[in-house]
């Protein structure tokens, strides 16, 4: 059997020194200069920016349940556009994943789509319903290797199951992300609290209901000696809870959504319902908080929270509409455009938050490793220099509910390669 080479020619590794890169079936052969061609495919990068493939730790998938929105294999080719290698796909499906059978099964979809890995996300409580811990160990111990748990889209607010659960994924290394959400203080919140919800007079979310719960996790998780996640934080006060959660030495990692680098409350004023989203748009000083926090690590990587709605539960009016916006295909350019553009992140960084800290985080076997001779091929390549206004119609997801329509973006993935195959050439799917 004859592998497949390819060498990718010229580009600026993790945005660094121009290199060669050759791919020799699924395993990078080679790094270095004036690296022979011969039995390859070239590909000029001509100074574009290879980054390894990168990872999503929070992605809805929608499937089985809600195909209607998105599949698993619509999903994994809107990752495969958007650079993406891996994606963990979030357990509020229905059935829920709170089982080895469903999280088996939407692996095995993964296996099959090819287009990216999927990595299953178990949930923590049996039907999300924060009641009774689902069976996490034999979501584990199954073939789909659970690591990263969550009732995403509810927060398990019951103090008792929250520290069984960290016990629990701490004997085989897990972590729980938590949806972090007072669900009392948030009932019928429809936007951010604070003046513009006053004005519009639209049921206010505030940013005590997401703090309350990060500042009780990350005391539970230093109380067993476990690990936790926070997904999506999106206020400037989380912010300073997780910095100083960092600073005792506590178990505590924390993601950021590309809408909270780069999008207000403001926006809502429009009563345009593609702006509604759990956790809700903040103000511009949360945005800059969290910017700086993604900059100095304290928040540890960019999630997509890429959560797909059909055009019904979205076309409608504000109080009716289903929270979440599609992600996968604009996350990098949004971050090139808030953390590269701005100074604030070099592309080393971006690797870091978008690729190897996640890897590290969920455990993803074979993703977020350095673009180095022996490595698995997962990369992808980047032209930083192209400007492109979003147009929902290019899309591979099935969904369309982008909060960018119409915006310019910078950036453009041109190639993806799993494990050396290409899945994206020249900026389409293969
Ligand atoms: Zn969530």
């Amino acid at each position: 059997m004859t592998m497949s080479k390819t060498l990718i020619r010229g580009a600026k590794v993790l945005g660094g020194d121009v290199q060669d890169v050759l791919i020799d079936g699924g395993t990078i052969a080679e790094v270095g200069t004036g690296l022979s061609a011969e039995g390859a495919t070239v590909i000029e990068a001509d100074g574009q920016i290879l980054l390894p493939g990168l990872v999503d730790l929070h992605t809805h998938l929608r499937e089985p349940g809600r195909e209607d929105s998105e599949t698993v294999l619509t999903g994994t080719r809107a990752a495969a556009s958007g650079g993406y290698t891996a994606v963990f796909a979030m357990a509020n499906t229905h059935p829920v994943a709170d089982t080895a059978g469903v999280v088996e099964q939407v692996y095995r979809l993964g296996k099959e789509s090819g287009y990216c890995d999927v990595q299953p996300i178990g949930a923590v409580t049996v039907g999300l319903e924060g009641k009774k811990l689902a069976e996490l160990g034999a979501m584990h111990d199954s073939a789909a290797g659970v690591t990263v748990f969550s009732d995403d889209g509810k927060c398990v607010d019951d103090a008792v199951i929250m520290r069984r659960a960290l016990e629990y994924v701490k004997a085989f290394g897990g972590v729980v992300a938590q949806h972090a959400q007072e669900p009392r203080l948030t009932e019928g919140a429809q936007m951010n609290e604070g003046v513009v919800s006053a004005e519009l007079g639209l049921g206010g979310w505030p940013a005590v209901a997401e703090e309350s719960i990060i500042a009780r996790d990350v005391l539970l998780a230093e109380h067993v000696g476990s690990r936790v996640h926070i997904c999506h934080l999106s206020t400037a006060g989380s912010v300073e809870i997780v910095r100083w959660a960092k600073s005792r030495g506590i178990d505590v990692t924390a993601e950021v959504t590309p809408h909270h680098l780069l999008l207000t409350d403001e926006l809502v004023r429009s009563y345009n319902p593609v702006y509604k989203v759990n956790p809700p748009l903040r103000t511009e000083k949360d945005v800059l908080a969290l910017r700086e926090a993604l900059a100095d690590g304290t928040i540890d990587i960019v999630a997509t929270d890429h959560a797909p709605h059909p055009h019904e539960d979205k076309d409608c009016e504000w109080a009716a509409a289903a929270m979440g916006m599609v992600g996968l295909e604009t996350a990098l350019s949004v971050v090139q455009r808030t953390m590269v553009e701005t100074g604030l992140l070099d592309w080393a960084g971006v690797a870091d938050r978008m690729s190897f800290a996640p890897a590290r985080i969920g455990r993803a076997q074979g993703h977020g490793r350095p673009v180095s001779a022996g490595e698995p091929a997962n990369l992808t390549l980047v032209d930083p220099a192209y400007r492109g206004v979003v147009d929902p119609a290019d899309f591979a997801s099935r969904s369309r509910n982008t909060p960018y329509e119409g915006r310019e973006l910078p950036g453009r993935v041109t190639h993806t390669f799993l494990r050396g195959r290409a899945t994206v050439v020249d900026g389409k799917l293969a």
